[in-house]
């Protein structure tokens, strides 16, 4: 791979520069459709951020799109990812199928005493902004990058993953990772309600966990939650009331709900 050639410095600079670049835009359109009236009818929490909520994200997000180029600057650079092959589908999926599993189990770990301090720049968000997706410790960062890339980093080494199935995946969840922070509900009811959707999350399900803390710890889909019984019972409920612009949606986010499993 042309990339893996090239001089260590050059390919963290063009890395790094891509994830800055890609990063400002989508969190620059979120947050310019933040104040579309659509977005604005359907809050999830009629709050403002914190005072200087924001600013601190954006350093944060700074220091996170350096790292995760660093991280995969050296990954290539020192042969730790296997050669480019294989399906691009398979590895898309595989991709996906593993960080929705380990991001579950890192997640819940970065809730215990010993490793929320890492965790504590995220949930500085309780009002989430289009910049909390990528507003991490670098601490965080690099613990979720090597449970979650370090297993698929071993396994392209036998099992041939296709670089840009790979590269599909990462960008798919950056952008996720930053939609998934809206504080406003666009997923329509159907997503909640249809069983052939409502597996996957909504803003509602993420913005749940923080201001509460105590429950969805997953990534993608809501099927950890549900097996661990992390799910909270009313979400559907307040789903639906912030899609429809009901403004209890608020205050029923806000409360602290104890932890049940979804029926
Ligand atoms: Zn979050
Ligand atoms: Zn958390």
């Amino acid at each position: 791979m042309m990339l893996a050639q090239l001089p260590f410095f050059t390919l963290a600079s063009l890395l790094v520069a891509f994830f800055v670049v890609r990063t400002a835009l989508v969190q620059g359109l979120q947050h310019a459709l933040d104040r579309h009236p659509f977005f604005k009818k359907r809050r999830i929490f009629h709050a403002q951020p914190a005072p200087g909520q924001m600013r601190r994200e954006l350093i944060a997000n700074g220091f996170v799109v350096v790292t995760e180029g660093l991280f995969w600057a050296v990954a290539l650079h020192f042969g730790l990812a296997g050669k480019d092959g294989g399906n691009i589908i398979a590895s898309f999926v595989v991709c996906l199928v593993w960080w929705d599993i380990s991001f579950y189990i890192s997640h819940r770990a970065l809730h215990t005493k010993l490793l929320f301090p890492l965790h504590r720049q995220h949930h500085r968000a309780r009002i989430n902004t289009a910049f909390s997706g990528a507003s991490f410790s670098i601490a965080e960062a690099l613990f979720l990058m090597t449970a979650g890339w370090g297993p698929l980093l071993a396994l392209s080494h036998w099992w041939g993953m296709s670089y840009l199935g790979v590269f599909a995946f990462h960008e798919f969840f950056s952008v996720l990772r930053t939609t998934g922070h809206f504080n406003s509900e666009f997923y329509p009811q159907f997503w909640v309600r249809s069983k052939w959707f409502n597996w996957m999350q909504t803003t509602t399900f993420h913005a749940l966990h923080h201001s509460r803390s105590r429950g969805h710890f997953g990534l993608f889909t809501v099927i950890p939650d549900r097996l661990m019984n992390t799910a909270f019972a009313d979400y559907e409920d307040v789903h639906d009331r912030a899609f429809n612009g009901d403004t209890s949606a608020s205050e029923l986010a806000s409360a602290p709900v104890t932890v049940k499993a979804a029926a």
